[in-house]
């Protein structure tokens, strides 16, 4: 589906000089700098024993130099590269294939919360009219439109929206205003709802809308559709999300040799930079780590007592005190639906079959199913990851994600006998969030989890 905005800008203008400016920022000033920067900082890990962690993982650093560098080179890609900012769970193989340099606002907004500037950002879009009730990621997107204000510097102008309505109806939304205040195509990849199964007149229809992406995509890039191209993007993208999967499974052991509060940040090449060998090559140092660690008996926390699954996105303000606050009481997370959602549907993914398996890994996804799908998956990883208890974030911006959640908190105690909590907080918007109702919630919560024995 194709949305032209009023005055539709559909070819990206290049200039020859700042392509050649970000290909020297690139391969040439990026790397230094990230060099000298990593020359200061370096500082040593001095354990202590108050802490009830083991030595972080060492893949940490890397993440951030990659991060960082993505962000920093953002800035330099407007008019080198054609430049698309994408929803999560859009195909953005096909994107990558031409070449795009992608920006998605969700992964900015969580970013933006963990550094705690939510409350700030969402603000400006509530004074350009936008409800406390919209979720955070978009008024925080909408907050940076009007303000230009985010702790990353800038974001490149998008010469293209890419957005599917796979995780929810309000990027549809979202990305229309977008288009329309920037005044540029957007993209819309419309997935059927899935009740359980998908039929063949659904990959039909999502099939033929792939096909039809391609002339715009060739229009505004400038570049003609390669197919090869196309099935190594996909290939790629298979290869990082098994590597993903693998990942958190080495979560399976006990102890557990990170916890989940660590793979919500490690997410962020899985959701970012999808389809690029960086994320791959990324993934493979991570796995190494881990299995070391596994191998070693090494767990994420001195000592592990009860493990633990997190449903929903993670409470991004509140990362590192929960993370301190269970770990203290030798709690560990370690599955959760939401680091699971980027390895769930990667089987489906088949460089032999692109537009047909593009269309099954993004429609059968969680957000895209009924209620009934979710609780198989959560039995599941229950089982798998021998989980203790459970703690469900109801969170205040993400109503498909949120909904139904009283209901599996009842279902599961009843079916597998799995205690749990509910924390009413939001992603990135801390003004949503009671610290004392949480913390009297989640103390009552170790006071379950303690007194039984497993
Ligand atoms: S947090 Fe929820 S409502 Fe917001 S964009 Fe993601 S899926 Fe949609």
């Amino acid at each position: 589906m194709f949305y032209k905005s009023k005055t539709l800008n559909s070819k990206a203008t290049m200039s020859t000089l700042k392509r050649f400016r970000y290909h020297v920022i690139k391969d040439a000033g990026l790397p230094l700098l990230m060099r000298l920067s990593e020359m200061k900082k370096r500082k040593k890990f001095t354990p202590s024993t108050q802490t009830p962690f083991n030595p972080p993982l060492k893949a940490r650093r890397r993440l951030k130099e990659i991060m960082t560098r993505h962000y920093a080179l953002s800035r330099f890609a407007e008019k080198a590269k054609p430049v698309a900012w994408v929803t999560s769970g859009a195909p953005v193989e096909l994107l990558r294939s031409f070449d795009f340099y992608t920006i998605y606002p969700e992964n900015h907004g969580a970013l933006c919360g963990a550094l705690k500037k939510g409350p700030e950002m969402c603000q400006i879009a509530e004074d350009h009219g936008y409800h406390q009730d919209l979720c955070s990621y978009a008024r925080i997107d909408l907050g940076y439109h009007f303000s230009k204000i985010t702790p990353v510097g800038k974001l490149p102008k998008p010469d293209l929206l890419f957005c599917s309505g796979n995780i929810c109806q309000t990027v549809v939304y979202w990305y229309k205003v977008l288009a329309h205040e920037l005044s540029i195509p957007l993209i819309l990849f419309d997935t059927p709802y899935i009740s359980e199964d998908i039929c063949e007149d659904d990959i039909a229809y999502m099939v033929q809308q792939i096909g039809e992406m391609i002339p715009t995509l060739e229009q505004i890039s400038g570049k003609i559709f390669d197919f090869q191209r196309f099935q190594d993007c996909i290939r790629l993208s298979k290869e990082t999300s098994t590597l993903w999967g693998k990942i958190l499974d080495t979560l399976k052991t006990q102890p557990a040799p990170m916890t989940i509060f660590d793979a919500f940040g490690h997410l962020a090449p899985i959701v970012s930079l999808r389809g690029l060998p960086v994320a791959k090559r990324y993934y493979e140092i991570l796995l190494a780590e881990l299995q070391e660690r596994v191998k070693q008996g090494i767990g994420a926390l001195k000592e592990e007592k009860k493990r633990l699954m997190w449903d929903n996105i993670a409470i991004w303000y509140k990362m590192r005190d929960f993370s301190n606050l269970f770990a203290e009481h030798g709690m560990n997370f370690v599955t959760a639906t939401y680091t699971n959602a980027w390895c769930e549907s990667t089987r489906h993914m088949n460089p032999s079959h692109p537009f047909e398996s593009l269309a099954k890994t993004y429609s059968l996804i969680i957000l895209n199913n009924n209620l009934s799908h979710r609780l198989k998956l959560m039995k599941r990883l229950i089982r798998d990851f021998n989980v203790n208890g459970l703690v469900i974030h109801s969170a205040k911006s993400c109503k498909p994600y949120s909904i139904g959640q009283y209901d599996i908190k009842r279902m599961l105690l009843e079916e597998l006998d799995i205690p749990s909590v509910i924390i009413e907080a939001d992603i990135t918007d801390a003004r949503a969030f009671s610290e004392q109702q949480a913390l009297t919630r989640i103390e009552a919560f170790f006071e379950t989890l303690e007194a039984r024995v497993e």
